[in-house]
């Protein structure tokens, strides 16, 4: 098979595992945002994922993703791009000047860095917060015991627009306790969006209410 229709076999069986779950747990499909991550993948897969109507992109870094989507932006008007991975203080203002959401605010500098960005720039991409539900120490987000503060810091302290939390589990580890936390802190704190779930367990994070899924390798293939 061609790579064109490779992509396009993939994103529908995903779409409709994506469907399966949702019914399972008694959710309309169309509560759940497939985010398509791009990363590192080569432009002919990028090309085939733009020609099946894909418009929700995911990418980990600011310089790749400008790369890759500057000059497709122009052409199509209404791409969504996600900056799913961690973010450096001295790349908030370019991330606030090319995203349309940033999910990976996890700390009180880049939280000031990304407020002053926005109001120097008269726009603020949509942003969720990173919890590091397993406590990871390689890993970005807030910690869980953390979350609640930081969240609102982040509202009130700073006035950037947060609609929701992202996670990455642990890779060795049951994620459905990973997705019940991140659920749960989200719930209390009154946000609505949860980005969780990845190729391998977006079915499991359906179940624990993901709003917006990210899945790389099932649509695209492996990851040069
Ligand atoms: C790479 C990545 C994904 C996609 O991972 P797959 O296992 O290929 O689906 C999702 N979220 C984040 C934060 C990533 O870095």
């Amino acid at each position: 098979m061609s790579v064109p229709s490779d992509i396009a076999a993939a994103r529908a069986a995903v779409l409709d595992r994506i469907a399966k779950a949702a019914g399972v747990s008694g959710r309309a499909p169309e509560s759940i945002t497939l985010t398509a991550v791009s990363k590192l993948q080569p432009d002919d897969r990028v090309e085939a994922m733009l020609a099946t109507g894909q418009r929700i992109f995911g990418e980990n870094r600011v310089q790749e993703a400008e790369g890759r989507w500057t000059e497709r932006r122009a052409k199509f008007a209404d791409l969504s791009l996600r900056l799913i991975g961690p973010l450096q203080t001295n790349k908030a203002a370019d991330a606030v000047a090319f995203f349309d959401v940033i999910e990976s605010l996890d700390r009180p500098k880049l939280a000031a860095a990304l407020a002053d960005a926005a109001q120097k720039q008269g726009r603020s991409p949509e942003i969720l917060i990173q919890v590091n539900t397993g406590e990871e120490e390689q890993k970005a987000g807030i910690a869980p015991l953390e979350a609640d503060a930081f969240i609102k810091a982040a509202r009130e302290t700073y006035g950037l627009p947060v609609s929701g939390l992202m996670c990455i589990p642990p890779v060795d580890e049951e994620p459905a306790m990973h997705f019940a936390l991140l659920a749960k802190i989200a719930a209390r704190n009154g946000l609505p969006i949860l980005s969780m779930g990845m190729s391998d367990d977006f079915e499991t994070a359906i179940r624990f209410g993901a709003t917006h899924v990210r899945v790389g390798s099932a649509l695209f293939g492996a990851r040069n």
